[in-house]
């Protein structure tokens, strides 16, 4: 048994559901129960006078105080606009979520017996563009806690796979149908040597609620049928919730069964409606059918990189559950997917990935130790120089965890990620038009560095700034209103360059997704330029600071 102390906890934010995973002293991945004793908890935030709920009975309440719940939080992570505003107080997506992730750790350390966590491991969908990363990574601080990293949810449920399926080298399509979107992912595993991402592609708007919602409307559509009425029932919104909440019980019941009840009531009467499960494949078959067609782009995509043969699809995200869903992929690439853990996976490979992290500090400190280098500087452990004393360590961390040799081993997988998105700059065409000109481009592997460079526009200019795009395009140009601006990045010049000084930028993107700019200019002096981004899109700054403080005086159960 391990003497294991610290854990950092893998979190799989979800868009309906959230759960928490570790790796216990046994070396076993386990998924944690919530203080109701579920193994996934309700991403839902009801606002209780002072204090905040989350999960089944913030689901519950949804009925009664549809204004002081909010679902589906995630979708708008990231987004500029989204103010949720209770008792004069107003509320950032990544405060919201931050609810829900101190939740889940509270109630995983109750269980566990243990308190102080500081480090988790968070995961969002592979196509998350930048901002909504960092708006996850920004939920994990507020909530007080140490981000250390944020993994894709198909990597996560491919490490998952990856240490189940030990020996087999294999090239696997995820398959991942949530609550709220959809990724399609060919990864590579090579079992305890590395996972690569290959490419990515899906959609952040498609998800079982979008399931939910076609069954509302078939509600709605039944009981004006049976009533006679027009009224468009969803307008009020202890009916709009109640329609809600049947239509996912629903929806879970037709995996199961050919037929279920539906009760609707509104206005003092009541509907019953049957709905069998053709009927509801029917009125969904689009949006299936669209979880399809994003596959054949994604595996287009695959093609343009050299790879055009997979081993297995395997399917994760609760909404993979709907028997159809297993039996169109099977009669579309003509192999057997496999269901694999779809509420679990993404948890648990998240907590593999937060062991391995503890594993592997744990060794480069003694590295550190041992060879006078400094942590930072000990990235590739596999450097020849340190193969003696990297064994000596590992013999060592092996005794104080509990751990076998193997397993610390087995802890430096590379993992190797692309971008879903692609990022350029505002330019201009011959024409003097503008147009975005990429200078990364999605499905490239990333760590990735590009440099281009600029002339200064007149002497002694002070500062310049370029117009950062995310887009989904494939080409080098596109046009800017195909694109998002995600935010300025201002140069900050020394004041004395001359008239044309060449700057040369890097784009930087990171393992996580994360875009770092850096600069230079080139004349003699050769001096960095500082670079800040300033979004507004991503809770930041004075704001963030307020909203920790904040967080220290609200309690969540
Ligand atoms: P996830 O984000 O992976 O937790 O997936 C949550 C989604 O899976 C929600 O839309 C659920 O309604 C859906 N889901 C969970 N269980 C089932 C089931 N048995 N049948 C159909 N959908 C399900």
């Amino acid at each position: 048994m391990s003497k294991q102390k610290k854990r950092i906890f893998g979190i799989d934010l979800g868009t309906t559901y959230s759960s928490i995973a570790c790796v216990d002293e046994y070396g076993k991945t386990i998924v944690i129960p919530n203080a109701e004793n579920e193994r996934v908890t309700p991403s839902v935030v009801f606002f209780d006078g002072d204090s905040i709920v989350v999960g089944d009975i913030a689901k519950e309440s949804s009925k009664l105080y549809p204004d002081e719940v909010v679902s589906f939080v995630k979708r708008s992570m990231g987004e500029q606009n989204y103010i949720y505003e209770f008792n004069g107080k107003q509320y950032r997506a990544e405060e919201i979520s931050s609810f829900i992730i101190r939740k889940v750790v509270q109630d995983a350390e109750q269980h566990l017996g243990i308190s102080g966590t500081k480090d988790v491991v968070i995961t969002c969908p592979a196509y998350f563009g930048i901002n909504e990363r960092e708006a996850t990574r920004r939920a994990g601080e507020i909530a007080g806690y140490n981000v250390r990293q944020i993994i894709n949810e198909p990597t996560a449920a491919a490490i998952t796979y990856g240490s189940m399926e030990t020996d087999r080298e294999q090239v696997v399509l995820v398959y991942d149908l949530g609550g709220g979107t959809f990724d399609i992912t060919m990864i590579e595993i090579k079992p305890h040597a590395s996972i690569e991402v290959i490419c990515t592609g899906g959609d952040h708007n498609l998800g079982g609620k979008d399931w939910d919602d076609r069954i509302v409307a078939h509600l709605v559509e039944e009981f004006q049928k049976s009533t006679g009425s027009k009224e468009d029932i969803l307008e009020d919104p202890d009916t709009c919730q109640d329609l809600q909440l049947s239509a996912e019980k629903a929806k879970k019941v037709l995996s199961q069964r050919e037929k279920t009840p539906v009760l609707i009531t509104h206005g003092g009467e009541r509907v019953k409606v049957s709905l069998e499960r053709k009927r509801f494949e029917n009125i969904t078959q689009d949006l299936l059918e669209r979880t399809v067609s994003l596959t054949h782009e994604m595996l287009h995509e695959a093609r343009k990189k050299g790879r055009d043969r997979f081993d297995d699809i395997i399917l994760v995200g609760g909404s993979t559950r709907m028997p159809i869903v297993a039996e169109r992929i099977r009669q579309e690439f003509s192999t057997e997917p496999k269901l694999f853990d779809p509420d679990e996976a993404v948890a648990k490979g998240a907590a593999i990935y937060g062991w391995k992290i503890f594993l592997q500090d744990e060794v480069k400190d003694k590295v550190a130790k041992k060879t006078g280098r400094k942590v930072d500087e000990l990235d590739d452990l596999e450097d020849i120089d340190l193969k003696d004393v990297l064994d000596e360590v590992e013999e060592i961390v092996a005794q104080d965890t509990g751990y076998t040799v193997s397993d610390i081993q087995r802890s430096r997988i590379k993992i190797q990620n692309v971008t879903s998105k692609s990022f350029g700059v505002i330019a201009h065409d011959s024409n003097d038009q503008e147009i975005v000109y990429n200078l990364i481009l999605k499905n490239n592997d990333v760590p990735i560095n590009i440099s281009r460079a600029f002339g200064t526009a007149v002497a002694n200019q002070e500062a310049a700034s370029i117009q950062i795009m995310e887009n989904e395009s494939g080409e080098t140009v596109t046009r800017p209103e195909h694109a998002v601006l995600i935010g300025n990045a201002v140069l900050n010049l020394p004041s004395d360059l001359k008239e044309n000084t060449a700057i040369e930028i890097t784009f930087r993107l990171n393992e996580e997704g994360r875009l770092e700019i850096t600069a230079e200019e080139t004349s003699e002096t050769r001096r960095s330029v500082n670079v800040t981004i300033e979004t507004r899109s991503v809770i930041q700054g004075e704001e963030l600071e307020k909203a920790k403080t904040r967080a220290q005086h609200i309690v969540v159960t």
